[in-house]
């Protein structure tokens, strides 16, 4: 059986570079007092068609979707931002304080073509700074997500950023963009074609070489912004000058959601494979009242962890604790002093393995030198019968035999003498 088209098992060797970046973002946006929340996996549809948008590629081809039992239309959360923003309206937090900084980490689900760094179901770690129109926030969350990839040894990325505005410019250069890009409509790649009855600002998006030629005499979005959202974007612009946090302007940058305004901003590794973003953001002032909260402007990103796994496991540096005892008898069935052992082991917090091969004697010492344990417990028979134990280090090969009544002070002096 093979597992569904799209989907991964993690590993237990990959695993432990879930858990360090979880260890090392949860370290960087604690000290940042974001804090961590987990919303179900299963929405109302209806969630994603009010705030994604109806022409996006998630509404539009994305989704999974199904009736439960009940005949409720349900989906996958394709995204984090429009959950978070449903648990933030259900839980009125809007009550308990004006700004709320809040940070996720979970599975998503899109039905794409499986490629590299594109799955069906995957893993985004995301931040929204929630409550604040200020243009400080932006730089709050960019400055984040920068650290954490800095922290996690991303080292090649670039920060490309634009402003698309409020509503009201976006329609008002949306008109224009189509009444100028009527008359190419037959040159358009296909999907620009789509794009342009339904949403034609994401051709802007399209990576299609003479769709972009098209588009290089274009209007440009940002002639239309006015005072406010230009205001805005000199602000985050000028901070990111003074933070030394170096950007580009890529007027051409759109977001994939219908939600944003103002800031839109994407991080990118400097690998020429098309799945090179790396990190998506942006600001959604309207996105809550707009699912029925307060008016509650606000600001965030999500990091796609697949991306950021594929090229970063050979230099994050894992700590992996070596197994301290590994326990060998030749009767495992005679459990008794085992159970005994291991209970003492216990208590010192060592780590140990119990090996249950039914191997011969031999073979179970081999495997602990295998493994790379630092010390064999013997339970033979002679052992059980005698009652002590043998205990081989395994890098000098000393061994000694212990009378089970010593064991506790025995696997104390262990304990100790590991520390030195
Ligand atoms: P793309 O243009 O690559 O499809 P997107 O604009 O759809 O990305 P966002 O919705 O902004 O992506 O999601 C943020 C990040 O999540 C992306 O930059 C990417 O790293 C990751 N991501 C999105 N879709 C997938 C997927 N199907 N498989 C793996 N990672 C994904
Ligand atoms: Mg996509």
């Amino acid at each position: 059986m093979q597992p569904l088209r799209g989907t991964k098992d993690i590993l237990p060797n990959e695993v432990k570079y879930w858990q360090k970046i979880y260890e090392i973002a949860s370290q960087i946006l604690n000290q940042n007092s974001y804090t961590e929340i987990r919303t179900p996996i299963l929405e109302h549809t209806e969630l994603f068609l009010r705030s994604i948008g109806d022409f996006t590629d998630i509404v539009n081809k994305e989704m999974y979707s199904f009736s439960d039992r009940g005949n409720r239309k349900i989906t996958l959360r394709p995204e984090g931002t429009a959950c978070i923003a449903r648990a933030f309206i259900s839980n009125k937090l809007y009550l308990k304080s004006k700004i709320n900084r809040l940070w996720y980490l979970g599975p998503m689900f899109r039905y794409e073509r499986p490629q590299r760094g594109r799955q069906r179901q995957f893993h985004q770690l995301g931040i929204e700074c929630i409550g604040s129109s200020m243009p400080i926030a932006d730089i709050e969350v960019i400055r984040i997500a920068i650290k954490i990839l800095k922290k996690l040894t991303l080292q090649k990325w670039k920060l490309e950023i634009n402003s698309i505005g409020n509503i009201e410019e976006r329609v008002k250069y949306t008109n224009s963009l189509k009444l100028y890009l009527d008359k190419y409509e037959n040159d358009l790649d296909e999907d620009s074609k789509k794009r342009f009855k339904d949403n034609p600002l994401r051709i802007l998006d399209s990576k299609n070489t003479k769709t972009q030629e098209i588009l290089n005499s274009a209007p440009k979005l940002m002639e239309y912004l006015e005072v406010e959202s230009l205001k805005h974007f000199e602000e985050v612009c000028n901070s990111l000058n003074k933070l030394k946090i170096k950007y580009q302007i890529n007027d051409k940058l759109i977001r994939g959601l219908d939600y944003y305004n103002y800031t839109a901003f994407e991080i990118k590794t400097q690998s020429n494979n098309e799945q090179n973003t790396i990190c998506g953001g942006g600001r959604y002032d309207e996105l809550i009242r707009q699912l029925g909260g307060p008016y509650t402007p606000s600001v965030g990103w999500a990091i796609g962890l697949e991306r950021l796994i594929m090229i970063t496991t050979d230099k994050l540096k894992i700590h992996e604790g070596k197994k301290i005892i590994y326990i060998a008898s030749s009767n495992v069935n005679n459990s008794d002093i085992i159970w005994e052992i291991i209970n003492t082991i216990d208590k010192y917090k060592l780590s140990f393995e119990l090996d249950i091969s039914n191997h011969s004697l031999n073979k179970q010492l081999k495997t602990a030198n295998q493994i790379g344990s630092k010390i064999c417990f013997i339970i033979g028979n002679n052992e059980i019968v005698n009652k002590y134990i043998t205990i081989k280090w395994l890098e000098t090969s000393t061994q000694q035999q212990i009378p089970i009544c010593k064991i506790n002070n025995y696997i104390k002096y262990i304990k100790l003498s590991l520390k030195t």
